[in-house]
């Protein structure tokens, strides 16, 4: 079975057997466009073409090790990046590139449309926050900034949907990517007729919504003979990396919560029925009509150890570098001197703004509590601390909503560090495991092909694919330390919400190439 997720920094192509051990893989990378303020979008033909590529290039080394895999391959299934919105005329000829999730451009609709235009309530029915990710904002931006591109515009697709349709030549979206526009309601398991009227546009120019467990077939041979496989290969539509990275680290039981800190992060949990929060911090998007995700994303995980690295303790990085070290085990070893707590220094990771649970793209980063016995050792360490503390704020809210959690399961490239696996099990005051999670996205994906196909009854097999690796249980003493800071850490961002605005607005206004 193969397993294709469509990332923002690249499709990759995992060719799994049917127990789920990896036979072979390949992964194409492209760019990120990004040449006006706030811009994040990507090329589409491009990335069709890197689809090709990864599964042709996945087969054919499957095949080179395991002789002929053509009709061999019993499924292949989908994987993609959320929020992603091109605009198409009525032949499918490109109009947009694709405005990914990164996209900050529709911010101050994303404010018009909480404040002003009930977002709150749209919102509640489509189980998406209300934030410049979002389909809903960007095509609300599209209409008002953009009105000739707007009028154009016979469809409003996201970049499965546009592989799908080259690959097949129809629009379907499957109900977990819908669930993630902004748009789908969740209790009709339709496109939001309320949502719709606000932007202007009619179902007719949305795809076609499906189930995730979907599948179609009737490759045409020569793109068949291009990817290795057999024409009647079955193509099941799959969902969001986001769910399926839960069910591929095997998060999918009743009060198992995923945390993944890779460059962003996110904490998900699955229940069984769509659930929005009153006080609208958790999104809530479909893996399959009985599992439903609940949670949040963080803009700032990895990419924060990443500006420790690039700006912070660019010295020490460089030196590590020099001895062929890996900077950031370097760095983790220099945090590793100071106390947990940092001795009373505080960070807050807000660098990027912050998506869940303050949900403010004005939110700005800060060191608090800086004394002189504070040096840069301190400040890493609290760097990887303010990582952790902001994740679990995300805590308080999914468990409002759904009851207490117990598991925790740890994935991303934070994973590497055993320093900041042992503070998530320290602040989170729970053991935390790392699942053996090689691209748990593409595994997710083929186990829902898998049971989309009948060929098994339950997504529970994931359990016998998915072992464990590492193991941190809490530690008193450091537990201690951070029960006593986490509410000083916790009460900042309330505190500081006015002069977040006033501050972003400053650096946007006295930004280069901004009004001065
Ligand atoms: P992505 O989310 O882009 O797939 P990864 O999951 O690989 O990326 O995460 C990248 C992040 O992982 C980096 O920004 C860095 O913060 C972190 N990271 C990478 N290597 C290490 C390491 N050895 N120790 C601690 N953190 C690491």
């Amino acid at each position: 079975m193969l397993g294709v997720d469509i990332g923002t920094t690249s499709t990759k192509a995992v060719l799994f057997t049917t127990q789920g051990q990896i036979v072979a893989q390949h992964a194409v990378e492209y760019p990120l466009l990004c040449t006006t303020p706030g811009m994040a979008e990507q090329d589409p033909e491009q990335i069709y073409q890197a689809v090709l590529a990864a599964i042709s290039t996945a087969v054919s080394a499957g095949g080179a090790e395991f002789g002929q895999i053509a009709g061999q391959v019993a499924l292949v299934s989908f994987s993609a990046a959320m929020h992603s919105v091109i605009a198409v005329d009525q032949d499918g000829k490109l109009l947009s590139n694709s405005i990914t999730w990164a996209d900050n451009r529709a911010g101050a609709w994303a404010n018009r449309i909480r404040d002003e235009l009930d977002g709150h309530q749209i919102y509640l029915r489509t189980g998406t926050p209300i934030h410049p990710m979002s389909p809903l904002c960007k095509i609300m931006w599209l209409r008002h900034d953009q009105p000739e591109l707007f009028a154009r515009t016979a469809r409003f697709v996201g970049m499965k949907e546009y592989v799908l349709f080259r690959l097949f030549g129809a629009w379907l979206v499957d109900h977990s990517i819908a669930s993630a526009t902004g748009m789908f309601n969740l209790q009709q398991l339709d496109w939001d007729q309320g949502a719709l009227r606000m932007l202007g546009i009619s179902p007719a120019q949305l795809s076609t919504l499906v189930p995730t467990t979907h599948h179609l077939s009737g490759l045409a041979p020569a793109v068949a003979q291009q990817l290795g496989l057999a024409p009647a290969t079955p193509f099941v539509i799959g969902a969001n990396d986001g769910v399926l990275s839960n069910l591929g680290v095997n998060a999918i039981a009743p009060g198992q919560v995923a945390v993944t800190i890779g460059t962003s992060g996110a904490m998900r949990t699955v229940i069984d029925k769509p659930l929005t929060d009153p006080a609208g911090r958790t999104f809530c998007y479909a893996l399959t009509a009985k599992h439903w995700v609940v949670g949040g994303p963080t803009n700032n995980g990895g990419s924060i150890f990443h500006w420790v690295r690039e700006e912070l303790a660019t010295a020490e990085s460089a030196a590590a570098k020099n001895a062929g070290q890996d900077p950031y085990d370097a760095l983790t070893k220099i945090a590793e001197g100071v106390r947990a707590g940092a001795e009373g220094l505080l960070f807050h990771p807000y660098l990027a703004g912050e998506r869940a649970p303050l949900w403010n793209a004005d939110a700005r980063g800060s060191y608090f509590g800086l004394a002189t016995h504070h040096g840069k050792p301190h400040m890493i360490r609290a760097a990887l601390e303010g990582v952790i503390f902001s994740l679990y704020s995300i805590l308080p809210a999914v468990e409002d909503l759904i009851g207490p959690t117990t598991h925790m399961m740890a994935t991303g490239g934070f994973a590497r560090s055993p320093l900041w696996r042992q503070m998530m099990a320290d602040i989170f005051e729970r053991e935390v495991v790392v699942p053996e999670s090689v691209e748990s996205s593409c595994l997710g994906a083929a186990v829902l092909g898998l049971y989309a196909l009948g060929k098994v009854d339950s997504l529970d097999v994931i359990g016998s694919m998915v072992g464990s690796t590492h193991r941190h249980v809490p530690i008193p003493e450091n537990v201690a330390l951070y029960r006593r800071l986490w509410p000083i850490y916790a009460a900042i961002p309330k505190l500081l919400e006015q002069q977040y605005r006033q501050l972003s607005q400053f650096q946007r206004e006295t930004a280069i190439g901004g009004p001065v």
